[in-house]
């Protein structure tokens, strides 16, 4: 009965609809599957928001950008073209630094057992040891098929995914995120960074069988990238044994280097990133023609005072570095016994002195960072308060840290908010097409509230609707 007075009612709905207004078009007509040649009648960033513009794409790319076509849209729908209804079209979205292998461990059925009694960063990683004593390729594979399912859904176009080797988990995260690079290659690029998060030189053995596995990891057809987190070795001498022996493997594999590093915020103890940039430079890094460096989370650097900005600024010199810093993580984890809390200052290091610079999700769903989705805008919006950048040309600086910056810091092309020719066709679209006035209009209100409602388009297809 209930089901029946549904059914009349959308009926009659139906015929409402049809009555003011012409039918909607189907479905495989607003959402070509194949190549688009045209995104129609789109708003843009940098430009004016009362007018509307037509974004032609070829081989995957912007070929040109030209006023709406209002007669074209009138012939609608023509194969290949996408109708824009309005909405505000930016470039894609990326995560510089995501735990493909440690997502959802607090919703996952299989580790219901593992909840969070301390919220503490020791209890964290015992947690997170015990949820990996247990990880078999189904729950690896659900888990991160997830995790990517809703990035993209979010605009993400590609990522850079740390999957972890060590004597616990061997390769089963390295085959597991093999597997959904592969599976996912039409929708998203993503990077497999092999990742030591134990130490490489302390523990029972020295670390001699995170290296071996690191070592053979490292040679796998796939993993773009090598790192590890020297923090967690046992003192100094170790820390930085462990930052020759990595930035060696990224060296000498061609290999892009991501080291996590200086993760605590005591202002007496001493941050290794002097040491670690002195023995990357030792290496004539930039002579022999090594990649990118991408340092994460260092929230110890938000003690730093103008003068240790600036010479780390001239330490760097011509390296290829970028900062990735980790809010929501820094947010919950680190504080000091005096309830201090730091985050890398960002918005600072772009603004003032002109580093390379990004924010990332870093951990969904675990112990490290139990709140938040895997929109990385949910991160450039609490950017706005974390680091007092309300106005419009901040705002889209931010908005920069999780688009074209953050595919800087990982080393991957990426689409200007200028949105210019040759450049790749990976979008995001906001809003639904019958959003109304409270539609997105500019980069500032999308860092502000970016809602859910989107579609994703990578390399001129639509890969999320
Ligand atoms: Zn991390």
């Amino acid at each position: 009965m209930a089901k029946l007075h549904l059914a009349n009612d959308l009926a009659e709905k139906t015929r409402v609809y049809a009555k003011s207004r012409a039918p909607p078009p189907r479905y495989s007509d607003v959402y070509p599957s194949g190549p688009l040649n045209k995104i129609a009648g789109v708003r843009l960033p940098n430009k004016p928001s009362s007018t509307l513009w037509d974004i032609s794409i070829e081989d995957g790319r912007i070929s040109a950008v030209d006023p709406h076509d209002f007669e074209c849209s009138r012939r609608h729908p023509l194969p290949g073209v996408l109708d824009g209804s309005n909405r505000l079209l930016s470039p894609s979205l990326c995560h510089a630094h995501i735990h493909l292998d440690k997502c959802f461990l607090l919703q996952d059925p299989k580790f219901c057992d593992l909840q969070i009694e301390k919220g503490d960063f020791q209890e964290a990683m015992d947690m997170t040891s015990k949820a990996k004593a247990r990880f078999e390729e189904d729950d690896l594979l659900r888990r991160g098929r997830q995790l990517i399912e809703e990035s993209i859904h979010y605009g993400v176009t590609v990522m850079r995914a740390f999957v972890e080797v060590d004597g616990s988990v061997r390769f089963k995260c390295l085959d597991a995120g093999l597997k959904l690079k592969k599976e996912f290659e039409d929708r998203c690029e993503i990077q497999i960074c092999a990742f030591a998060q134990l130490p490489l030189f302390s523990g029972h053995d020295g670390g001699e069988e995170v290296r071996r596995l690191m070592t053979e990891a490292t040679h796998r057809e796939g993993v773009d990238v090598v790192g590890s987190a020297p923090y967690v070795e046992l003192d100094e001498v170790k820390m930085k044994m462990n930052v020759r022996w990595i930035s060696m493997m990224a060296l000498f594999n061609e290999k892009p280097l991501d080291l996590h590093l200086d993760y605590f915020l005591e202002e007496n103890k001493q941050p290794l990133v002097w040491a670690a940039l002195d023995i990357i430079k030792g290496r004539n890094w930039v002579e022999k023609g090594g990649k990118q460096i991408t340092l994460g989370h260092c929230t110890r650097l938000t003690r730093f005072k103008e003068e240790d900005w600036q010479r780390l600024k001239q330490d760097i010199g011509n390296l290829p570095v970028a900062f990735v810093g980790l809010p929501t993580s820094d947010l919950f984890m680190m504080r000091t016994p005096e309830s201090l809390r730091g985050t890398l200052p960002v918005v600072e290091m772009i603004e003032k002195y002109g580093f390379n610079a990004a924010i990332a999700v870093n951990n969904v769903g675990n112990a490290f960072t139990p709140q938040g989705t895997c929109d990385p805008l949910s991160i450039a919006s609490l950017g706005v308060g974390l680091y007092q950048a309300g106005t419009k040309k901040v705002a889209e600086i931010l908005y920069a840290t999780v688009s074209s910056r953050a595919k800087t810091a990982i080393n991957c092309e990426s689409t200007s908010l200028a949105l210019a020719t040759g450049e790749p066709a990976d979008f995001v679209l906001f809003d639904r097409m019958d959003t109304g006035w409270r539609c997105k209009k500019s980069i500032a209100e999308v860092v502000y509230d970016a809602g859910t409602a989107r579609q994703t388009i990578r390399r001129g297809r639509v890969t999320a609707f």
